[in-house]
C-alpha cells in the first residue's frame, strides 16, 4: 500500500468493504439469533468474517469514523454467564409453583369469587362454582376481569404472575432487574468520512469516454418483453443508423462476485434482449459465475478498480458497434 496516512492503518480488504456498502447504500442491522443473541450476517458476508469478530471490526471501523454507529434496540442478558438464552417463566406469588393455569376470568359480585369463564359454564348458561346462583346481566351482577391465572397447586387466582427470568446456561432464576442491559447497535457508512477510502469505481468513466458514439443513460430503467421495468447500470445505445443496445450492471463483492449476480443480471437481460450484455464485476468473479455467464452470453468484465475496464469495455463495444456500421451498407 503506498498511503502513509492514517488510512493506511485499513486494509484493502476493508476498503473494498467500504466501498460495497457505500456503493449499495447498506445499513447494517443486527438481525436477533437464538443461540449468539444477535448476529450481523450482512456484515460476516461483505467482511467475510466469523460472527464472533464481526462486532469488533464493525466497532473499529466505526472509532475510524468511517461508519456510523446507532443504537437500535437493547438485548437482555444473563447477569452470571452473559448468556442471552434466557427464558420468561411465570410463578405462583403466593406459594411460587410453576405449575399455572391461565384463562379468561369472571368475577360474580355478589360472593366475590373470581374464576375462568368455563367453570361459570353449566350446560347453555353461567352459574356461579362458589355460591350456585345464576349469573344475570354482565356488568350487574358480574364482570369479565380478563386475563387471570390460577395456581394448581395452592388453588389461588391472580392477574399478576411473579415472573421470573430462567438462564438455562446457570440453571438459575433471576428477577428482571438483575439482568444485564446490552446495547446493540446498527452500523451506516459515513458518507463523508469514507470518501478517502473508497476504492475508484467511479462509473462517470463510461460517460467521458463513449459518449461520442454512444447514447449513454446511468442508471437506466429498461421495460422488458414483460412490460417490468428493469434497472441497469448503464444502457448504451449506439448512434449508428441501427441503434445496437448494449446493457451493463457493475457488480461488487469483497472478494468474489458470484453466481447470483450473473442469475440476477441474465433474468433481467433475458426480458429485455439487448444486442449485447455486459457484467462487470469488481474486484473479480468466482469460476462458476463465470462459466454460467458464458452459458447465458453475458459478457463478463472483471478488475479490481472499474477504470481498468474501460479498455476492454472499449473493445465489445466496438465490436458491436461495427455491426451497426455494417448493417447499413
Ligand atoms: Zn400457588
Ligand atoms: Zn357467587
Ligand atoms: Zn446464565
Amino acid at each position: 500500500m503506498e498511503e502513509s496516512f492514517p488510512s493506511s492503518m485499513i486494509s484493502d480488504t476493508d476498503k473494498l468493504a467500504l466501498t460495497v456498502l457505500f456503493e449499495k447504500r447498506l445499513n447494517l442491522v443486527p438481525v436477533f439469533d437464538d443461540e449468539l443473541g444477535y448476529k450481523y450476517p450482512e456484515a460476516e458476508a461483505l467482511f467475510e468474517m466469523p460472527h464472533r469478530k464481526i462486532l469488533e471490526k464493525l466497532n473499529s471501523l466505526s472509532k475510524m469514523g468511517y461508519l456510523n454507529k446507532n443504537l437500535c434496540a437493547t438485548i437482555l442478558k444473563c447477569p452470571k454467564c452473559n448468556d442471552y438464552k434466557l427464558r420468561l417463566r411465570l410463578q405462583c406469588p403466593y406459594c411460587c409453583s410453576f405449575r399455572l393455569a391461565k384463562g379468561v376470568s369472571m368475577k360474580h359480585y355478589p360472593c366475590g369469587y373470581v374464576g375462568f369463564e368455563e367453570e361459570f359454564l353449566e350446560q347453555n348458561r353461567y352459574v356461579c362454582p362458589k355460591c350456585h346462583t345464576p349469573l344475570e346481566k354482565l356488568g350487574i351482577d358480574h364482570m369479565k376481569v380478563g386475563t387471570w391465572y390460577r395456581c394448581v397447586d395452592c388453588g389461588k387466582t391472580f392477574g399478576e404472575p411473579k415472573e421470573l427470568i430462567y438462564c438455562s446456561v446457570c440453571d438459575k432464576g433471576f428477577e428482571r432487574e438483575e439482568l444485564v442491559l446490552e446495547p446493540i447497535y446498527s452500523f451506516a457508512i459515513n458518507e463523508e468520512n469514507v470518501q478517502e477510502v473508497l476504492l475508484d469505481i467511479d462509473l462517470s468513466a463510461i460517460k467521458k469516454v463513449f459518449s461520442d458514439r454512444w447514447v449513454v443513460e446511468m442508471p437506466a430503467k429498461v421495460v422488458g418483453e414483460s412490460e417490468v421495468p428493469h434497472l441497469f447500470t448503464a444502457a448504451l445505445t449506439s448512434k449508428g443508423p441501427v441503434g445496437k443496445r448494449v446493457l451493463m450492471d457493475v457488480d461488487y463483492a469483497t472478494t468474489h462476485v458470484t453466481t447470483d449476480a450473473v442469475m440476477r443480471f441474465f433474468a433481467k437481460v433475458a426480458d429485455v434482449k439487448p444486442d449485447m450484455a455486459i457484467l462487470v464485476g469488481i474486484p473479480k468473479f468466482d469460476e462458476g459465475a463465470k462459466k454460467l455467464a458464458e452459458t447465458y452470453r453475458i459478457k463478463v468484465l472483471e478488475a479490481k478498480r472499474f477504470v481498468h475496464v474501460l479498455d476492454r469495455l472499449d473493445k465489445c463495444l466496438n465490436e458491436i458497434s461495427r455491426e451497426d456500421v455494417m448493417g447499413d451498407e
